[in-house]
């Protein structure tokens, strides 16, 4: 039976760090602080909101909510991120997507501030993926795979990674936080073929579909190690990843679990973020 990668110990390390880093902050008089900028009430939203609220508190990182209507106008939406964007007390800002249909958000994105970016929204954080510039923030989900990856002492150089999602938000960054640790990536989506021989390539597999058991039997095999990002609600509100785990942990060496996971990270990842974000602000 494949080992599990639990996201618990790898957050709370993380934790600490960002714990020391924001108290010495504080300090000296400038509280980490992070706006929460969310339009409506979609509880998949509010479920992340509550876990990052909770992160952030534990770890001693302010939080500001801005929560604007379903119905809110694309100006007022404008204003709000400029007024963000100004205000030296906030030092990141997180904001929910896909917005309601009447706004651009391409345009809500291309407006942020790129230093409070702590989740890698914008056109600038994703360039300092790709160029390995360190200049901007990686977004959290993505790091938080290369965070476990990290944790548990699994070696990247010259290993064979195969990525399912193309998403700016998890696929496309984590293909390239891989490529920069010296993995050989394979980038799959819907439209690949034969996705099951091109899964099994991977000594690093990392699912981020977005269907509940898309990544069947066939595309696990011994030596492998499989990051399942997948975080799919069931109709009775239970929490299912991308992969059928029992085959996943029949037949790979270690595989992380949903709950339990990624998931668990990418807050404590955000945090960090954040944190960052304030030390490097003036
Ligand atoms: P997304 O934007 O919908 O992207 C899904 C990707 O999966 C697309 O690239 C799509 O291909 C591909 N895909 C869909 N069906 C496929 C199939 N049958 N075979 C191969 N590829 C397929 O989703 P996302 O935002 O990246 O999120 C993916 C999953 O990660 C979701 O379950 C989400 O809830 C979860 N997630 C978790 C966290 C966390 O913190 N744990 C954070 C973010 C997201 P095409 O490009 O061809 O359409």
């Amino acid at each position: 039976m494949a080992v599990l990668l639990k996201g618990a110990p790898v957050a709370a390390a993380l934790n600490e760090e960002t714990a020391a880093i924001a108290a010495a902050l504080t300090a000296r008089g400038k509280t980490p602080t992070l706006a929460i900028l969310r339009v409506g009430e979609k509880e998949a939203d509010l479920a992340y909101e509550r876990a990052a609220a909770r992160r952030c508190a534990g770890v001693g990182v302010a939080v500001r909510f801005e929560i604007l209507p379903e119905t809110v106008s694309q100006a007022e939406l404008m204003e709000t991120v400029a007024r963000l964007n100004g205000d030296a007390g906030v030092h990141g800002v997180l904001i929910f997507s896909p917005l309601p249909r009447q706004l651009d958000e391409e345009a809500v994105r291309r407006a942020l501030a790129p230093e409070k970016d702590v989740d890698g929204v914008t056109d600038g954080s994703l360039g300092s993926v790709l160029s390995g510039s360190g200049g901007g923030f990686p977004p959290c989900t993505a790091q938080a795979c290369l965070e476990l990856l990290n944790f548990y002492g699994i070696d990247l150089a010259g290993k064979t990674a195969c990525v399912i999602g193309r998403s700016l938000v998890v696929g496309k960054p984590a293909a390239a936080l891989l490529t920069a640790r010296d993995a050989t990536v394979t980038l799959c989506h819907s439209k690949t073929r034969d996705l099951a021989a091109a899964a099994r390539s991977g000594d690093i597999l990392i699912t981020a579909v977005g269907r509940a058991g898309a990544i069947g039997g066939d595309c696990f095999r011994p030596g492998q190690v499989v990051i399942d990002v997948g975080t799919n609600v069931g109709a009775d509100g239970s929490l299912t990843g991308d992969c059928d785990h029992a085959a996943a942990e029949a037949a790979a060496d270690c595989v992380s679990p949903v709950p339990g996971g990624v998931g668990t990270v990418t807050t404590a990842v955000l945090a960090r973020h954040v944190v960052q974000a304030a030390e490097k602000a003036r």
